[in-house]
């Protein structure tokens, strides 16, 4: 017997979300962002799930190397780009593409040996202040990076900041900034889209959106819920119920007895903590679902457990299932009350969670 904690993966959700967003963007190429681990739903799973993308993000060279073993074929765009001289050779040889963002970068490109072959993502800050040449520095990188011998083919990429925000006017100010850069380069492709944008701003779309969080069937935008996005949650964390306590009135539970409880009453531990990425911040009042019905966190989140209020489950055993988030539970909403996203929920479940397949169809 394991410990009952995992993570189903619903690998027909994932598809389902891909296919919406090639609804939203009939005319734009889909790069699936799987960064992070796949925002922590494992990579290999996803990138299966996701194969009829037309490409993959990615951070890591390691993660872009695993998925040419698996033989995927797709482009696989690293987002950050080559982080020393010594990586550029692997990004050649397995054919990855290479966002420039620095300077730096391009004083590197000009002292490798003209035999290697790359193409690149040039990319411009239109006004995050993150990664990106800015508009006044654009046009010299660019011109430095097409004289070169080792770039094969150049495209141009922004990102947009304030995109979950529907009605924030920067955005339309990003967009027209990176039009109006791109003007005169219509032989370059362009990309600006992240989920948000995707879903919210249709202008942005371009030549490829780059859809990350909503594959994974959460929403990025403040103002709409993933169901009402026709998105389909992909990852459920499940665990179960492994002792049953029959508390009194005033009885106190957990570290610190933060919670009393206000009856005779029975207290649920389950085996799930922040040890396995539950947020320790979550109060008592969390939704949890029990046995299929929802009711509440109470009293502190422990390393490897957590306490549930089991009245009015009366169907509670040993063993019953226990869901933190996923198909019953929306890990925005989870998210929302502790005042947090749900990539950061995602990404942040740990490495002792299983991740397993499932088919919801
Ligand atoms: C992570 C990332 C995305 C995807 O963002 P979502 O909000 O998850 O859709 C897109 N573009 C870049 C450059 C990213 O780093």
């Amino acid at each position: 017997m394991t410990r009952p904690i995992y993570a189903s993966i619903d690998v027909d959700a994932l598809k389902h979300n891909l296919s919406q967003a090639r609804k939203l963007a009939p005319d734009s190429k889909v790069m699936a962002v799987l960064k992070a681990n796949a925002y922590g739903h494992g990579l290999l799973t996803c990138s299966h799930a996701l194969k009829d993308a037309d490409s993959f993000g990615l951070l890591d060279l390691s993660d872009a190397i695993a998925l040419r073993n698996e033989g995927f074929k797709h482009p696989i765009c690293l987002l950050e780009g080559f982080f020393s001289q010594d990586e550029l050779s692997l990004i050649a040889e397995n054919e990855l593409e290479a966002v420039i963002h620095s300077d730096w970068q391009i004083d590197v490109l000009e002292n490798i040996s003209p035999e290697l072959k790359l193409n690149v993502w040039l990319k411009i800050d239109t006004g995050m202040n993150r990664l990106g040449f800015t508009p006044d520095q654009f046009k010299s990188a660019l011109k430095r990076l097409s004289t070169l011998k080792c770039i094969r083919n150049i495209s141009l990429m922004s990102h947009l900041a304030n995109a979950d925000q529907r009605n924030d006017p920067m955005t339309q100010r990003q967009l027209n900034e990176f039009l109006s850069i791109s003007e005169n380069l219509s032989n370059l492709m362009r990309s600006l889209a992240n989920s948000a944008a995707l879903l919210g701003h249709p202008d942005c779309h371009l030549d490829w959106v780059r859809p990350g969080i909503m594959l994974y069937g959460s929403s990025p935008l403040t103002d709409a819920t993933a169901s009402s996005l026709n998105l389909l949650p992909v990852m459920s964390l499940n665990s179960e119920i492994i002792s049953i306590k029959d508390c009194k009135k005033d009885d106190v539970v957990g570290y610190g007895g933060s919670w009393r409880c206000p009856e005779d009453m029975r207290v649920g531990v389950v085996a799930c903590g922040y040890g396995d990425g539950y947020p320790r911040s979550a109060p008592s009042g969390m939704p949890v679902i029990v046995a299929g019905k929802q009711t509440q966190l109470i009293g502190r989140v422990s390393m490897d457990m957590i306490t549930v209020d089991l009245r009015g489950i009366d169907a509670a055993t040993q063993a019953s299932p226990v869901e933190l988030w996923g198909r019953n539970l929306p890990v925005d909403a989870v998210a929302e009350k502790v005042g947090t996203i749900s990539y950061e929920l995602l990404c942040g479940v740990t490495e002792r969670v299983v991740r397993q397949e499932s088919h919801h169809g």
